[in-house]
């Protein structure tokens, strides 16, 4: 029970990586507060997590949505009265080539990726710093890192978010606050399963540890930046990869 008591709040963990997220910060002992814009997929994930005796707290929030996003942060202290982790994982792609990128497109996904999670830190942080505790975790990616052709908008938010996790952690850490990010590779959710076969042969090929990863990989990886253990550990990226990308 590495997070008995502890308030731990996932954007986007209706389903996929962060829904994976929301289950596994539970089976350690944290309440749990979902957001998510499909309420109802939050909601059926709270449930599960309430079967393991935990409390719950779904919202319907666009994490581009400023006000949303501290009205929701009342919420939450309105029924927990802090917010000891916040996992940003809400994540969207809009795939083209440069050249044929919308406007439109580019700014979708960089208003959910990146401004969403500074949206989050911004809301959640105010709450950290007079607790003079918090630990942040964003969900970047390895495509942040290396870039990809056909994702501009995506890979360009998440070197953002890699960029934004070293400034809000010397920002934060003289208030006892932890900013860290995790870059996964190829992880089974929907996000990936829109993926042609020849790309996924392609990217399986690439992968030393010659599988995909599981969101349980990038939870297990979250839990650890969440807990205790990773108290000393502050503005870093942990690649959670199979091997795909070494620096
Ligand atoms: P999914 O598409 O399966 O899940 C994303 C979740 O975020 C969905 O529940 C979605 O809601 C929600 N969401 C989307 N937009 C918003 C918003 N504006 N506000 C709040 N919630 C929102 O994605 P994954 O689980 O695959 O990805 C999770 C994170 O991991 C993303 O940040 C992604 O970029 C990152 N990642 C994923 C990798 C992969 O291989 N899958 C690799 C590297 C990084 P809805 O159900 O309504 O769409």
């Amino acid at each position: 029970m590495r997070l008995k008591d502890k308030v731990a709040l996932v954007t986007g963990g209706g389903r996929g990586i962060g829904r994976q997220i929301a289950l596994t910060l539970a089976q350690e002992g944290a309440d749990i507060v979902i957001w998510d814009v499909n309420l109802q997929e939050a909601e059926k994930a709270c449930v599960d997590i309430q079967a393991l005796g935990r409390k719950t707290l779904s919202a319907q929030v666009d994490v581009t949505d400023y006000v949303k996003v501290e009205e929701a942060i009342n919420k939450i202290l309105d029924k927990f009265t802090k917010v000891d982790i916040l996992i940003n994982n809400a994540g969207i792609t809009r795939d083209n080539l440069l050249l044929r990128m919308s406007q439109q497109d580019w700014d979708a996904v960089l208003g959910v990726n990146l401004k969403g999670t500074f949206n989050c830190i911004r809301a959640a942080s105010r709450v950290m710093i007079k607790q003079r505790s918090g630990k942040i975790v964003s969900i970047a990616s390895i495509i942040g890192i290396i870039g990809n052709p056909g994702q501009a908008n995506y890979s360009a938010s998440k070197a953002g978010i890699i960029a934004l996790t070293k400034t809000a952690a010397k920002e934060l850490a003289s208030r006892g606050i932890n900013v860290n990010a995790i870059a996964p590779g190829f992880i089974q959710t929907d996000m990936t399963a829109k993926l042609s076969e020849g790309v996924r042969e392609k990217m399986l090929a690439a992968i030393p540890l010659a599988r995909m990863g599981s969101p349980a990989d990038v939870a297990s990886a979250c839990l650890f930046l969440a807990s205790q253990e990773a108290d000393y550990i502050t503005g870093q990226t942990i690649v959670v990869d199979g091997g795909m990308v070494m620096v």
